[in-house]
Parts: C-alpha cells; structure tokens; sequence
C-alpha cells in the first residue's frame, strides 16, 4: 500500500511540473490550470489512505469549509481584485505551513537536527509570508493606505530576524521546547513579516507578492520533509522555485534590485518632487480619436489597469477589428506590470478573444513605436511615463516602460486627473504628440465604435 502510495504521489508531482509548463504560454494555460487542479484533487484524496491518518471527520470539515470559501471566493472575485485574492491564499499556505510546524513543536514530532531545523526553518519562512501577506492584502484591498517605516527600520529588521534565529535555535537543540519559547518564536517571526511589508508600497508591491509566494512554497517544501509527504516536498519546491523565478523576472522588469525592495522600498506616499513638468495637456474628442485611427496604417493599443476596471476589453477588440476592417493593422503591447498581477492584461485580452499573434511583450515591440501612427493608450499611466527614463528622483526610474511617446501620435483614454498607481504625473500627458481622450474606457470606446462605424460609410 506504501509503495502504491509513493507512486501516486511520484504521478501527481509530475502533474504538477507538467501543468506548471503548460501555464508558461497562454494558448495552454487553462489546461495546465485544469491538470494541476486534478493533481491536487488526485494528492489529497491518496491522503486519506496514508498509514497513520485517522482524523477522517476533522479533514473532511477542513477540505468542505476551505474547499467552500475557495469556490465560493474564486467565482465572485473581480478580474481586479485577483492581487488581493492571490495574497491572501499566498498568506493561507504560509500559516499553514507554519501552523504545521507548531504542532510537530508541540507533540515533539520532528525528529533528528534535519527534521527539526527544517519545521523550525519552514515555521520561520511561512510566518513571515503569512504577516506579510496579510499586510500585501490589506494594502492592496485599500484597508491600509499608509507605508509606515520605523525609524532605524533595517536595524530593527535584522534585530527582530536575529532573535527569531536564536529562538529557532532553542527549539532544535532542545528535544522538547517549552511552550514559552515556541511562542516567542512565532510572534518574533509573525511581527518580522508584517514589519518587513509595512514600508513598502507603490509599485514594489507585485514583487513582494511574489516574493512571499515563493517562500511560501519553501516553507510547505519544508513542512513537507517534516511530515515525510513527498507529494507536499515537490508541490513546496515547484512553487518555491517558479515563485523565485517570477520575482527575478518582476524585479528585472521593473529595474529595482530585490534588497532595494525590501530594504529601500519606495512608497506611493513618497512620490512627487522630481522634474518639472513642461507643456499643457490636450483633449481630443471620440470622433477626431475615429479618424486619426481609421486613416492610420498602424494603431498600437497598450492596455493598463484602468481598462481591467471599466472591463473595457471587449469593446477593445470589437474596435480593432473595425479598423482591421479598414485596412489598418492593429497590435496590442504589454508591460509585464501592466494591471494588478502578472499577465492581467494577456489574461483580459485573452477573454474577449483577441489572437495572441496580436499580442506583444515589452521586448517585442518597443522597438517598433517611431513606426508607429498612432500608440492608444487605455487606461495605463505609470507603464508608458517616460519620467521613468529620465528622472532620477522618481520612484519609478529606471522601470523600463512602453515607449508610446516615441509614436507619431499617441492617444491616452482615461477618466481625469487621477494618477497612476505610484501616485506620480505622467509627462507624457503633457508631450506635443499626446492627445487625452476623457471618460471611462468602456463608454468611450464604445463611442470611437459608433464614429468608426459612421465613417466607413
Ligand atoms: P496605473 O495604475 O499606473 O494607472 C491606471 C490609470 O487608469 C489611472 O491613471 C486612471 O486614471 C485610469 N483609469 C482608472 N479607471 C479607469 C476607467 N474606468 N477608464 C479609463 N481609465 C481609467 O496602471 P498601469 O497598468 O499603467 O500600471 C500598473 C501599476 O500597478 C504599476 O505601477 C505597477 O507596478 C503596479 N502594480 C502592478 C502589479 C502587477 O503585477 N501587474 C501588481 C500591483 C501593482 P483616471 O483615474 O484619471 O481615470
């Protein structure tokens, strides 16, 4: 039965990896979505038939009331507020892991300095990312709207880390720690992960999602030698590793080392000051933002968060076939931190059905903007501002960006004055060539629509 176990667990490991791989393109994402689904269903039901399970009722309760809020929870949730959900469920694994490891503390279930340095080491890791999800959560959320810093914020960073350790090594090196110290250990480490996420804030806040996620990962990979369930080791490792990975990937996109978003984070609050900002901006209305489109050779359109909220998407794509129609090609253009998650834009366009050969990454196109008649801009602003290239004291230098400001002529869709999400103004607003289409981009695009559709007649 053991055995029979062990290879099930060897099966749906493989799963994973696999589903995992097919989530790396968009054309077989939702399978690889649809595997690993099966896979976890598949790990947790050979669960239930490991020697020594036998409190049949309480995982039952756990998988019906957790299964319910994750149904119940993913089908209500909005598109937009998917950051908040992934930081949440992120914080869930890491308590969970954490909490894992206090009950092997407490029947003195790990044993050996291996097993004990990890459960001590995977209570540590998913401590922090459980304080600090939750922290990611409430700011995402706009529960909390301020970025504290202490003062002598790393000195009491690396003070707290520096107790959590002695204290973790108290536990291994006793065989069975007084609760007092167990204690200690996890309010140390509790408090370290909310302390850790406090400062930060603006547009450091999807790094450190990933970040926690893949701690989160390690610390389950960790938990799961403790309990000797391989299935647990791989699943922790695939996301501790992919987790890593994405972080690398983030951080680099937006040009800030990962110790300077942890340890010099830039707030939202802290934006401002830096170059003055010259010219005026200029509005032009939906039947002038038809035309200039309709007698364009090529139209760019880079979406951003403000299209995910209007829930835009749709009329997007019905007006770029429009102008297809027309004869003009049409492109779309990502910022790999465009929205509020990793991919949210490839994930939208993808729902209202535009082809992903129309799709282009950062990479891809910026290269093409001088080419380019007319960049529409829709409901992005920290993305294409090009204080980024040339502002030293903006929160956002150094963040590669869309180069829309390089086109011909560049069309920006939203609703006012509001700024982007690291609170700064957008030179390019204010650029020659910019032109401010106002409203929200659903209703406004809807309205390029009707002036497109009356001047094909
Ligand atoms: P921004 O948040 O910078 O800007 C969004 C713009 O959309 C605003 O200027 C707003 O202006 C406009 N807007 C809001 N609602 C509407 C609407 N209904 N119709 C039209 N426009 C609207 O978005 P970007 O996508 O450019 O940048 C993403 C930012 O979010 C980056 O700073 C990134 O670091 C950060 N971030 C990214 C995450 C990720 O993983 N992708 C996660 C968390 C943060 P107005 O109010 O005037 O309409």
């Amino acid at each position: 039965m053991s055995a029979l176990i062990q290879f099930a667990y060897f099966g749906v490991a493989v799963v994973f990896i696999l589903g995992l791989k097919a989530m790396s393109s968009p054309v077989t994402a939702r399978k690889g979505i649809v595997w690993a689904g099966y896979a976890m269903i598949a790990a947790t039901l050979v669960t239930f038939y490991t020697p020594g399970m036998q409190n049949y009722g309480l995982m039952i309760t756990a998988i019906v009331l957790g299964g319910g809020v994750a149904w119940w929870s993913g089908r209500v949730v909005k598109m937009t507020d998917m950051p908040q959900m992934v930081a949440i469920y992120n914080g869930m694994g890491g308590g969970a892991a954490a909490a894992i490891a206090a009950l092997e503390f407490a029947r003195g279930g790990a044993h050996g300095v291996t097993a004990s340095t990890l459960a001590v080491l995977g209570a540590l890791i998913g401590s922090v990312a459980f304080s600090g999800s939750c922290i990611a959560f409430a700011k995402l959320q706009g529960i909390m709207t301020k970025a504290w810093r202490l003062p002598q914020q790393n000195l009491v960073n690396v003070v707290l880390a520096g107790v959590a350790v002695v204290l973790g090594l108290a536990i291994i090196v006793t065989e069975t720690p007084p609760s007092i110290i167990v204690i200690a250990f996890f309010v140390v480490a509790l408090v370290l992960g909310a302390i850790l996420t406090t400062p930060i804030g603006g547009a450091d806040m999807p790094v450190v999602i990933s970040l926690l996620n893949a701690f989160t990962g390690l610390a389950v990979g960790f938990e799961g030698y403790v309990l000797g369930n391989p299935a647990l080791i791989v699943a922790g490792i695939v996301v501790g590793a992919s987790g890593t990975l994405l972080t690398q990937l983030m951080a680099k996109a937006m040009n800030r080392p990962i110790r300077n978003v942890i340890f010099t984070p830039l707030s939202g609050a802290a934006a401002g000051g830096g170059e003055a900002i010259e010219g005026t901006m200029k509005e032009l209305s939906a039947l002038d933002a038809a035309s200039v489109m309709r007698y364009a050779s090529k139209v760019v359109i880079v979406p951003g968060y403000g299209m995910a909220v209007a829930g835009a998407q749709h009329k997007v794509w019905e007006m770029a076939q429009l102008l297809e129609e027309g004869g003009v090609e049409v492109l779309f253009a990502i910022h790999p931190v465009a929205g509020r998650m990793p991919g949210h834009m490839n994930v939208l366009l993808a729902e209202a059905g535009v082809p992903y050969d129309k799709i282009f990454d950062m990479e891809e196109i910026n290269a093409d903007f001088p080419q380019v008649d007319v960049a529409l801009v829709i409901g992005a602003n920290d993305v294409v501002n090009p204080v980024a290239r040339t502002d030293k004291s903006s929160p956002i230098y150094g963040m590669p960006i869309l180069n829309v400001d390089m086109a011909h002529n560049v069309i920006v869709v939203k609703r006012g004055q509001g700024a982007g999400y690291s609170g700064i103004e957008n030179a390019l607003f204010y650029k020659d060539n910019c032109r401010m289409l106002y409203g929200s981009a659903q209703q406004i695009i809807g309205e390029v629509i009707t002036h497109v559709k009356a001047l094909e007649v």
